[in-house]
Order: C-alpha cells, then structure tokens, then sequence
C-alpha cells in the first residue's frame, strides 16, 4: 500500500475515521467501568479483567465481547454467577438472589488478535486495512469493533484502563494518564476518563514518548523511533490546532491529545488521540491536512457523537471546518478553487446511480459516497454560513459543542441551533439539501445587454431543471469597469432577473465563486491532468520545439494512462482529421492554432513561459497545460513544455499526481505552482460582443 503515499493527489485517502458510539441502549446505567488488560504480542493474546458497576436493581444485562474471547468466569462479589455467552453477546440475569447488585460484577476472559493487515485494500476508500483487532511485535490496534474488552450496552459515567505489556511496549488509550512506568519485565500505563465517551480503542508499539502541557491539556506523541524526530513539529502543530479550535467551537472536551504512530496505513481520529501511519505521519502536507481534520474531530464526531438516525454530518463539517477553512484562511482564492473542486468531484464522481441524499450518508465506502458526505455536506455549511454570517454559525457552533458534548447530535440540532443564533427558520432552506438526493442544475438563457438613458442592463433567466431548489444565485457581471454582483433568488423553473451597470458589460457569470453547491453540466468541468487520463482518442504530437527525449514523452502518456496512444510529428499532423481527437503536444507547435487559447496569465516565449507574471527559464523549468477547445465538445489539447530533457526527465513521472489541475509549472524538481483554470461554458458564462 505504502507505494500509494506518493503524491499530493493522495489527501482523500486520510479523510479518515472517527470512532464510532453505540447508542444508548434501554439498559440501566452503568455507574463505572474498570479494564485491567495484560498484552502478550508474540503469541497475539490478550488476558483481561473488567469490573462493571451498574446503577442498582434486578433484570438483564448484555455486554459484547469478541467473539474470539474465552471467558473464564463471571463473578459478582467474587462468586461466580450462571452466564451465557454467544455470538459475541454475554447474557446474565442479575436478580435479587445476586448479592449486592448495586456492586460490581467482573468478566475474566481471554483472546487472541490477530487479523491480517491488508496489502491490498478493496478500495482506497477502506480506511481500516480489514483490521479491528491486531496484537503483534510490530504494533498492537484494538479498535472499538474488536470488542477486545466487555462493552456495555450503556457509556460507563466513569472508566479507566490499565494496559500491561513486555518491557518497553508503550500503550495509549482514551482518557488522561494517570500512571506509567517500567518495572522489571513490564511497562504499564493507566488511563481514567472524566467522561468516557465510545468504545475504546487501544495501541500498543515500541513507542518513544515526548510530552508537553499546553493550556491545560497534555500533548503526546508516541512514534517509532523512525519517526520520533518528527515529535516537536507535531507537537507544535497540535498546539496551535487546538487553540486555533477551542477559539472558534469551545475548549477541548478531553484530558490529553496525543499523535500516535500505526504500523499500518491509518488515518484515524479517536476521542484524545489520532493515530496515523508511519508512511503518512512521514508526508510533509499532512500536518496542515489530515492532522487538522483529525484534531477538529476531536469536537465534532467525537467529542459531540453522530445521531446516525439523521445521517452522519460530522465529515461534512469537519471538511469545511478543517480541509476548507484552512484554505480559505490562507487566501480567498484557495478558498474558491477548493470550493469549485468540491462542485467538480460531486458532479465527476456521482452519477445517477450512485447519489443519494445527505441524510443516508454514514461513512465512506467509495468516490461516490465521499463527494456526498464530506464534500457536498462541506457546500451545504459553507451555505449556511454564507447566509446567516460567521458570528451566528460560529455561535450556532459553539452552541451545539457546549450543550451536546460528550453526547449525540443530529442535523436536527444544528438546523435548530443555526436558527436560533440566526434568528430565522433555517429548516425548509437545509432540509431540502439533506434530505434530497442531486442538486439544483443550472442555467443562463435568453441573456441580452440593452443601452438605456444612464447605462446597461442586463437581463436574462436562469433555468433550473428539475427537481426544484430554493436558493439564491450569485451573478457576476464583469464590465469595461468595475464588476456588479446581483443574487437571484430561485424558487421555480425559470427566474427572471436585471442588472444594472454604467459600464459596458463584458461577461455575465453565474456562481463563479462556487457559493452554491449545484450539478455541473460536463462543459463546466475545466481541462486538467485527469481529463487527459480519461481521454479515449488522444494522440501524442512532437513539434519541433520537443526539448524532451521520445522515451521520456513515451514514459509521460504510460503514467496518465495512454500508453497506446499513437504518436506522430506536427508535420505529419496535416495528414489527421484533428477535430477529432484530444492532442499532447510535446513543446509549443509551430502552428499555434493547434492550441487553444491560453488561460489568462500564462504567456510562453521561445526561451521559457511565465505565470501571473512569474518567470520560469532554462534548464530546470518545466511547464504542463490542458485546455478545452471552444464550444462543448468536451476536447482537449494539452502542452507539455519541458525547457531542458533533464527537466523533462525528472519531473514528466510526476504529472500524473497532480489529476485534479489544469496547469502545472516546475522548477528545480519540484512543483512551484498549480491550479486549475475555470470552464467556460456558455450556460453558466455569457460573453458579450463589443
Ligand atoms: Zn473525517
């Protein structure tokens, strides 16, 4: 697997787990909990002892345990007490014949974990690697699926966990930590959680351990020695999370945060720590992508837990909180493209097939579902903040983490807590983005610019297909001076809208920010890497002006996926019926009408190109293009303008990570910028003639 933690295109595979809460069952309270567990790694085994106090009373009690358990006795009071135990469920009555029922009753058991790691994940999108429970001399991961302790049907008040394991194997769980030592041939650590949440889940390795104190809250890393340099960059960068989150949702609701390595490819978030994989920790951009999301889980999904009966929103809100914000904190432009490609994944990845609405969403489990859940529930946020202003959904925030932590939450609550911090009712507005599968697809038609006594105007209608959205449009209508924005509320079919403007008027825009989540037609998805990976006629085209060798340009079209794909000299082109095929041109050809328009800022010369004004030269500069030819034919012609063969060579096997780009430039061996220039499609941008 590791072979896939190669490039930037990789982000969406961390967009990880969260633990996962049992609702509540109609059992009586469990008053307290307490796990004594002792770990043998060279023959998998774990040997454990639970005491679990209920609230007083008689009747029935159910935990789960593995179903690889063997229990050895069930005690109440130290006498042992009739059991049955099947299917993973360990059944008893406690009846008034039981002494002291108000007490506790303890579960000895034994089991072995040893699930294999898998080399080769049915999907990217399975993000435990097959594993619920594993004990080895390389790691140790018991999740809360493994059942590797009895789980009531109730989360205890209280809980604490002591962990025993060979000298030297350092253990984490939920919760602070109360004690940790080596003694002899073991180490030891106890954890007690002030409010227990989930089913716990616990890791095991040859740890080294750097700890900090930070606002109250003690600051972890337990990585291999491998990656143990890493620790202070971590650390630092879990601080300035947690403050920058405790700021914008409330304080952190655990004792500790700890980073945690896994000897296999995780990326998960667990209530107090996260747990990621050796290869991923070692990535530079994951401590400013998965790492956030994995801390601003901390309140949302584990901290507040997911009332699945509506639907899981916490990816969603994760997304836009952690994945999104950052960009857009960075600039507003980020912010945009990150948005737009939110817009272009739901409408590339989701078919008709394959939609369903928000309020089905539980986890991901292919492209499809992840452009749902996280993606299209990042849009429906971002909406939501857009129409009622950052203090009301931050407040709403800060609400909804003050009076569900360390309980469940549902789309419900944050409907509710959005319209009161707002002041208006917000249901009918999310409740169609949750509760309907698709979403609005739009168009401008019947667009026409008038002179009148002061000025322009502009007028049109935007039709949306059905089914039938409520939402407010944002146009923008670019002039000879400045730009005027109108938003179109839409509520049927077709919307008239006008706009005035004293300039002339130059294009008429709709959404060119993404604002709006919306299905976008196949003409408003722009040219990038992967539309040449997902050509079906594409031909390779060396022009004089190839700076690379054959091989390397042949080495280029196998990497995105076109190693068939024929290739012929511009002089010999004369000969194709080029309208009909997508090009690769190796170097600028002579015959510039090969080539559709350049996007605005990019300009080549014979000595090297330039983007927004920044020059890149000979030898190391590396320039790589896609473009859509003109109307909605849904062509492409691509560039690939290497200034030297050595950059072609280092860097032409590296393109085809970049699949969600339009237009690439490298120097020194490394990519120094990258975006994605918009579509243009007449049904969402109107020009006007002059
Ligand atoms: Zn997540």
């Amino acid at each position: 697997m590791r072979s896939y933690f190669v490039g930037p295109v990789l982000a969406l595979f961390f967009i990880s787990c969260f633990s996962v809460m049992a609702h509540a069952g109609s059992q009586r309270a469990v008053v307290r909990q307490d796990v004594a567990v002792t770990l043998a790694p060279e023959n998998h085994l774990l040997t454990g002892e639970s005491t679990i106090t209920f609230a007083a009373g008689a009747g029935p009690v159910t935990l789960r345990l593995s179903t690889a358990a063997s229990i050895e006795s069930v005690t109440v009071h130290g006498k042992k007490v009739p059991y049955s135990f099947s299917g993973g469920t360990l059944s008893l009555e406690l009846s008034p014949d039981n002494p002291g029922m108000s007490g506790a009753m303890t579960v000895s058991y034994h089991a072995r974990f040893n699930d294999q790691v898998s080399q080769h994940p049915a999907a990217f999108e399975d993000p435990t690697y097959g594993v619920a429970g594993i004990i080895n001399r390389e790691g140790t991961f018991l999740g809360g699926n493994a059942y590797w302790y009895p789980v009531p049907a109730q989360i205890p008040a209280h809980r604490s966990v002591t962990i025993t394991a060979p000298a030297g194997t350092e253990t984490i769980t939920y919760g602070r930590r109360v004690s940790r030592e080596t003694a002899g041939v073991i180490t030891r650590s106890a954890w007690e959680e002030a409010h227990p949440v989930g089913v716990l889940t616990l890791c095991a390795g040859p740890y080294q351990i750097e700890t900090r104190h930070v606002g109250g809250i003690e600051l972890y890393s337990y990585l291999y020695p491998g990656n143990a340099a890493l620790a202070p960059s971590y650390l630092d960068a879990a601080a300035n999370y947690l403050k920058f989150y405790s700021d914008l949702f409330g304080p952190y609701p655990f004792e500790k945060f700890a980073v945690v390595e896994n000897f296999f490819q995780t990326g998960y978030g667990f209530p107090s720590f996260t747990l990621l994989g050796g290869s991923i920790i070692r990535l530079p951009f994951i401590i400013d992508t998965s790492f956030p999301h994995e801390i601003a889980h901390s309140w949302w999904g584990n901290g507040v837990a997911v009332d699945y009966r509506e639907g899981n929103w916490s990816e969603g809100l994760v997304t836009y909180l952690a994945d999104y914000l950052l960009k857009e904190r960075r600039s507003q432009s980020e912010g945009r493209d990150y948005r737009q490609q939110f817009l272009i994944d739901y409408a590339s990845l989701v078919s008709s097939t394959s939609k369903f609405p928000l309020s089905a969403f539980a986890s991901r489990s292919d492209p499809a579902s992840r452009a749902i859940g996280y993606g299209k529930g990042a849009m429906v946020f971002h909406m939501v903040r857009s129409l009622i202003g950052d203090q009301a959904f931050f407040g709403a925030l800060r609400a909804v983490s003050r009076e569900h932590m360390y309980r469940f939450a549902s789309w419900s609550d944050f409907i509710r807590a959005f319209s009161l911090s707002s002041g208006r009712d917000l249901s009918p507005f999310m409740n169609q983005w949750l509760t309907r599968p698709g979403g609005p697809s739009l168009s401008l038609t019947e667009v026409v610019s008038r002179r009148n006594a002061t000025g322009w105007t502009v007028s049109g209608t935007i039709v949306q297909a059905p089914p039938l959205f409520e939402l407010g449009v944002p146009l923008r209508l670019e002039t000879s001076g400045a730009q005027v924005w109108d938003v179109v509320p839409l509520t049927g079919e077709r919307t008239r809208f006008a706009i005035e403007s004293s300039s002339e008027p130059r294009r008429l825009l709709l959404d060119p920010d993404s604002e709006v989540f919306r299905v976008l037609s196949s003409g408003e998805i722009p040219a990038t890497v992967n539309s040449i990976k997902g050509a079906t006629r594409l031909v390779g085209v060396i022009t004089e002006n190839c700076r690379s060798r054959l091989e390397t340009f042949k080495g280029l079209l196998a990497s995105l996926s076109q190693g068939t794909a024929t290739i012929v000299n511009e002089t010999d082109l004369a000969r194709w019926a080029t309208s009909d095929y997508d090009l690769l041109f190796c170097g600028t050809p002579a015959n510039r009408n090969l080539l559709p328009a350049l996007p605005e800022g990019v300009t080549l010369a014979s000595t090297g190109f330039s983007i927004d004004g920044v020059p890149y030269a000979a030898p190391d500069g590396l320039l790589f293009l896609v473009l859509p030819f003109p109307g909605n034919s849904g062509r492409v012609a691509a560039l690939f303008e290497p200034l030297s063969d050595a950059a072609a060579a280092q860097c032409a096997p590296k393109i085809t990570h970049y699949g969600k780009y339009g237009y690439l430039a490298f120097a020194g061996g490394a990519n120094r910028r990258k975006g994605t220039a918009p579509a243009v499609d007449d049904r969402s941008v109107v020009q006007f003639q002059p």
